[in-house]
C-alpha cells in the first residue's frame, strides 16, 4: 500500500520544553509559531491525553513535576507548533483559593497570545459540562478562537454508549458534529483524528 503522503505531518519528531508561565503578568515565549492550546477540569484526562499524543517520557516528566502543575507550559513540537498546556481548573478537591487562580492566568494567556490558531478542550465523555466548561466555550467564542472537544475516557463506555454520550454533549453546547472526537489514552482511540484535527489548526492561515 502506498504511504498516506499527509501521515508524515502527524508524526512528532521533536518535542522541546521552552517553559512556563507561572503569573498572570509573567514569562511566556515570544510568539513566532502557530500556537494550540489544551484545557480542562483537573482529573478530566489531559496529562493522559497529551503523552498519548506526544509518546515522549520527557514530556510526562515536566508536566507532572510539582509546581508545574499550576503553570502554563509552553512545548515547541517539531519546530512547526507550540502545544500550550493550561492548568486544569475547578476540582473539588484543590482550595477555593487555588481554584480561583487559574481564570486570570488562562485569561491572561488568551489575551497576551497573538498565534493562537485553536484549543482543544477536553471534556469527560461521562459527565455534563461544568459552569467552568461552559464559561470557557463562551470565552472562546468571545475570543472567536475555534475549538475542537475531545470527550475523553470513551473506553469506558460501550461504543454505543459513547455515540449517545457524544450526540447529548454536542446537542447541550451546540457543537458542529467535526468540533468532536472522542478519545481514549487506554485504547488510543481518537489519537490519529486529534493530530488530524490540530494539524489542521496549525496550517490554517490566521
Ligand atoms: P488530568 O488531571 O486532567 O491531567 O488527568 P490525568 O491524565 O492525570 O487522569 C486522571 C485520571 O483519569 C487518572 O486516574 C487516569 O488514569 C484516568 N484516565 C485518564 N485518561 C483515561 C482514559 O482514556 N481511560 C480511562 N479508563 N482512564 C483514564
Amino acid at each position: 500500500m502506498a504511504p498516506d503522503p499527509g501521515a508524515d505531518r502527524l508524526v512528532i519528531r521533536n518535542v522541546e520544553f521552552i517553559g512556563g508561565m507561572a503569573e498572570k503578568h509573567g514569562w511566556r515565549p515570544e510568539s513566532s509559531l502557530p500556537e494550540v492550546a489544551f484545557a480542562g477540569r483537573s482529573n478530566v484526562g489531559k496529562s493522559s491525553l497529551l503523552n498519548t499524543l506526544v509518546r515522549r517520557k520527557s514530556f510526562a516528566r515536566v508536566s507532572k513535576t510539582p509546581g508545574r502543575t499550576r503553570e502554563i507550559n509552553f512545548f515547541r513540537i517539531n519546530n512547526n507548533f507550540v502545544l500550550v498546556d493550561l492548568p486544569g481548573y475547578g476540582y473539588a478537591r484543590i482550595s477555593k483559593e487555588k481554584q480561583a487562580g487559574w481564570r486570570p492566568m488562562i485569561e491572561s494567556y488568551f489575551r497576551r497570545t497573538t498565534q493562537l490558531r485553536g484549543i482543544v478542550l477536553l471534556l469527560d465523555i461521562r459527565r455534563d459540562p461544568s459552569e467552568d466548561d461552559r464559561a470557557m466555550l463562551d470565552f472562546l467564542a468571545e475570543l472567536q478562537v475555534p475549538a475542537i472537544v475531545a470527550l475523553t475516557k470513551a473506553d469506558k463506555l460501550t461504543k454505543a454508549g459513547a455515540r449517545e454520550r457524544a450526540a447529548e454533549i454536542s446537542r447541550t453546547l451546540a457543537l458542529e458534529p467535526d468540533q468532536v472526537i472522542q478519545f481514549s489514552a487506554q485504547s488510543g482511540e481518537g489519537r490519529v483524528e486529534l493530530l488530524s484535527a490540530i494539524t489542521q489548526l496549525v496550517d490554517k492561515l490566521p
